[in-house]
């Protein structure tokens, strides 16, 4: 479903030149859920970036369902992240106007959604991750662990193929982070999603399918959480 074939980013600023992701070759299967697990600024949010085609690759390949997301327009770029992909962030990224319910509503109206049937889907997401009953409360009168419920609730909402989440659980606590992560595993996988899950913290890989290892750009190991050594 998602293919990544020797793919390259770099950030150049004046006198520098950063290698991001190198060289990196990847398959994620629909309703698989893949953790890709390295140290900070080891490329995981630019590889990140690079599969929801939020960046495009230097050099090599991004395919998508077959499409070859360097082919695309800035147009068809910004319409396949709206239809095929979901973002979770580590800082949530709500807008803090806004009630849940119409957090969530957002991408629907985006996406030339009515109304009344982007509300009903709005409503049945925020039920599906728990948070129903806080459908009209406003981001900031929300507990962190509500909060990123919301955003994955927003994330899925319209039914992406892809579920991209970048350190999702980094401002939560140990538990609340758990039950967000069983969310994460579970929903996408119902809807014949698939997940990639970063982050630098080795115990969340356990969640996973499958574990990636990242070090200065480039994957170096792959396995399921039981024969990485993010596991040990
Ligand atoms: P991680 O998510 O694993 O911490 P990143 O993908 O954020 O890694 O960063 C990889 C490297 O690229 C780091 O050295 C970081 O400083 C650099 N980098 C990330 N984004 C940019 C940017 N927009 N401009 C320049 N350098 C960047
Ligand atoms: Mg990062």
């Amino acid at each position: 479903m998602l293919e990544l074939e020797g793919a390259y980013k770099r950030y150049e600023s004046p006198g520098e030149v950063i290698r991001a992701v190198e060289d990196v070759t990847l398959k994620v299967l629909a309703s698989e859920f893949v953790a890709i697990f390295g140290p900070s600024g080891s490329g995981k949010t630019t590889l990140l970036l690079l599969a929801g085609g939020l960046l495009r690759a230097d050099a090599g390949t991004v395919r998508f369902d077959g499409a070859d997301l360097g082919a695309l327009s800035r147009r068809e770029m910004l319409e396949h992240r709206r239809n095929k992909v979901g973002l979770v962030f580590q800082d949530f990224r709500l807008s803090e106007g806004l009630s849940a319910e119409e957090n969530v509503v957002v991408p629907l109206l985006m996406r030339g959604m009515d109304r009344r049937e982007a509300a009903r889907l709005a409503v049945g997401a925020l039920d599906e991750v728990g948070v129903g009953n806080r459908s009209r409360h406003s981001p900031d009168r929300l507990s962190g662990g509500e909060r990123q419920r919301v955003a994955i609730a927003r994330a899925l909402v319209g039914g992406p193929k892809l579920l991209l989440a970048d350190e999702p659980t980094g401002n939560l606590d140990t538990e609340t982070g758990e039950s967000v992560l069983s969310l994460m595993r579970e929903l996408p996988r119902k809807r014949g999603a698939a997940a990639i899950l970063v982050t630098h913290d080795a115990q969340l890989t356990r969640y996973a399918d499958r574990v990636l290892m990242m070090r200065d750009g480039r994957l170096t190991e792959t396995g399921t959480p039981e024969t990485t050594s993010a596991a040990r």
